[in-house]
């Protein structure tokens, strides 16, 4: 891959042209030959994802009640708040078993947020949720599980695709995550740094 040509950037301190050879490129940085500036600038192809990439897309996962697998529920960007109760983001159906819900009105909270540098979505959950008159937690009565393990109370972990979430120790949920189509992620790559390609 010994494509590289001779260029031109800026400096990134003193804002003049430097010449980069393609050794320099190899060892990614290379010292600006300017008097009274002299600073290293970094020659690496850093990028990230823009996360404007999340208005466009069609769906974010969603929630499979395994008792019966017809019953889904769509997740959205940010917290999903998962309960029965009126102000869920995720309102659940009051299951009964013997004629008890075992599912708190406000259950537990699945976030699901951008990853910038690898322009994935990725999956917390934790029990309960943020009380909006006190600002603090106020978790299940019986309880959120992933994968058969309990949460800890304040415990935030990572949940995945195909991963069983338990809501109250009676209620089963298998979570569908989201992917973002490379196509797409593509448009949104945002250039950090010196990339010779680029550069004229
Ligand atoms: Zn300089």
């Amino acid at each position: 891959m010994n494509t590289f040509k001779t260029t031109l950037i800026t400096c990134q301190q003193c804002g003049r042209r430097i010449m980069v050879r393609a050794a320099d490129a190899e060892r990614g940085t290379i010292a600006c030959s300017h008097i009274g500036c002299g600073i290293v600038n970094n020659l690496r192809t850093d990028f990230h994802y823009d996360e404007a990439v999340v208005n466009g897309l069609p769906s974010f996962g969603s929630l499979t009640y395994l008792e019966n697998p017809e019953t889904k529920f769509d997740l959205r960007f940010g917290p999903n708040v998962i309960g029965t109760g009126n102000l869920c983001t995720v309102r659940i159906d009051r299951f009964e078993h013997d004629g008890r819900c075992f599912i708190s009105r406000q259950h537990c909270t699945l976030t699901v947020t951008f990853d910038k540098w690898t322009g994935k979505l990725r999956y917390h959950i934790q029990d309960g949720a943020l009380d909006a008159d006190t600002q603090s937690m106020r978790y299940s009565l019986n309880g959120t599980m992933r994968n058969g393990t309990p949460l800890l109370k304040t415990e935030i972990i990572d949940v995945s695709d195909g991963d069983i979430i338990t809501l109250g120790g009676a209620d089963r949920f298998r979570l569908t995550t989201a992917t973002i189509p490379l196509p797409t992620l593509a448009t949104y790559k945002v250039d950090l740094a010196f990339n010779p390609d680029r550069t004229q």
